[in-house]
């Protein structure tokens, strides 16, 4: 039997430098750099920047240092997606020359919530068609709105299935789902889908390990493998942590950003301690850095349900902190 070739395997941390990492983010890091080092795979950083107003200023550099604090490391990046530009449109016009896109005039709003990596609660309505062959070229949809029209991917009734490897077999009819959606925006820039396929494709990546939140996403990027005839990677999602109302950590649960412990002086040996155990991979208030948990991780210690993150002040608590007031 040949043996596994630990130089293919390539993983990558994404990160979208729109707010400060935290405890929620850093755990799927955590997780999907231990699952490649614990092959002798090869970490690549990507900055998902895309994202135009949500985009904070010096938040990929601060996210970088508390990574790297962390003790997380890679081996190439950051790769950078708004230098990137030019790879995206390639593949864009690729997808064009075949047909498989069409001008879209519906409104901005719409365009650019539908043109993110989606969240939970924020998938939107599934598009309808309206500008389905609608109009013969970009120039016929921009004198209907004015502007510069988004591009739709066509998407094909039918189940798209993977097997995830977390959750199994995952079987979602993107047309029912989402319907054609959002490649390129009106500014011009790739949408989350598109960039991110041609990245994980081009960056050589055979690992997409991140939140169950793009469970989702995943069948439209497969659509958009096959359109491009690329090689597709395998896929892990794991559950996320979440706030004590069952809701993606977010800023309404308190500051539980890395940033903020780090500040108070807790020790990453500490954070990543209470990462792992929350992955089942530590015992309670156990000391561990990343590089300690790499012999042992095994993924189906992982718990099969969403961790719920304590309040602040439970945290300050767990991290032995005064309370902040
Ligand atoms: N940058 C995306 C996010 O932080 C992750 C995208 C991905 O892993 O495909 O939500």
């Amino acid at each position: 039997m040949s043996r596994a070739r630990p130089d293919l395997i390539v993983g990558r941390l994404a990160p979208s430098p729109t707010g400060a990492l935290h405890l929620g983010n850093a755990r799927t890091f955590l997780l999907a750099w231990l699952s490649i080092r614990a092959r002798g795979g090869r970490v690549i950083l990507r900055i998902e920047d895309l994202d135009g107003p949500r985009i904070k200023f010096d938040a990929a550099g601060r996210a970088i240092d508390d990574l790297r604090w962390l003790g997380l490391d890679w081996d190439e990046g950051p790769i950078v997606q708004t230098k990137r530009l030019a790879l995206y449109e390639a593949a864009f016009e690729r997808l064009r020359e075949r047909g498989l896109v069409y001008p879209c005039a519906c409104s901005r709003k719409d365009v650019e919530t539908a043109a993110s990596a989606p969240h939970p609660g924020e998938e939107g309505p599934r598009y309808p068609g309206t500008c389905r062959g609608r109009f013969a070229d970009a120039a016929a949809a921009r004198a209907v709105s004015g502007r510069e029209p988004s591009w739709r991917f066509r998407v094909a009734p039918g189940e798209v299935t993977f097997v995830d490897g977390f959750h199994g077999r995952v079987a979602i009819d993107v047309s029912e789902l989402a319907g054609d959606f959002v490649v390129r925006k009106g500014t011009g820039t790739a949408a989350y889908q598109l960039a991110v396929v041609v990245d994980d494709s081009d960056n050589g990546i055979t690992e997409v390990f991140r939140g169950d939140d793009l469970v989702s996403s995943t069948p439209r990027q497969l659509l958009l493998y096959r359109a491009l005839d690329f090689e597709p990677p395998s896929f892990v999602h794991v559950p996320l942590i979440v706030g004590e109302d069952g809701l993606r950590l977010a800023k309404r649960h308190g500051d539980t950003t890395v940033h903020r412990f780090r500040e108070a002086g807790v020790r990453p040996e500490r954070i990543a301690g209470l990462l792992a155990e929350w992955s089942g991979l530590a015992p309670l208030g156990a000391e561990r850095m990343p590089r300690d948990l790499v012999a042992e991780f095994d993924l189906a210690r992982v718990p099969r349900s969403r961790v719920i993150c304590p309040p602040e002040s439970s945290l300050e608590k767990t991290f032995g902190l005064p309370p902040m007031g």
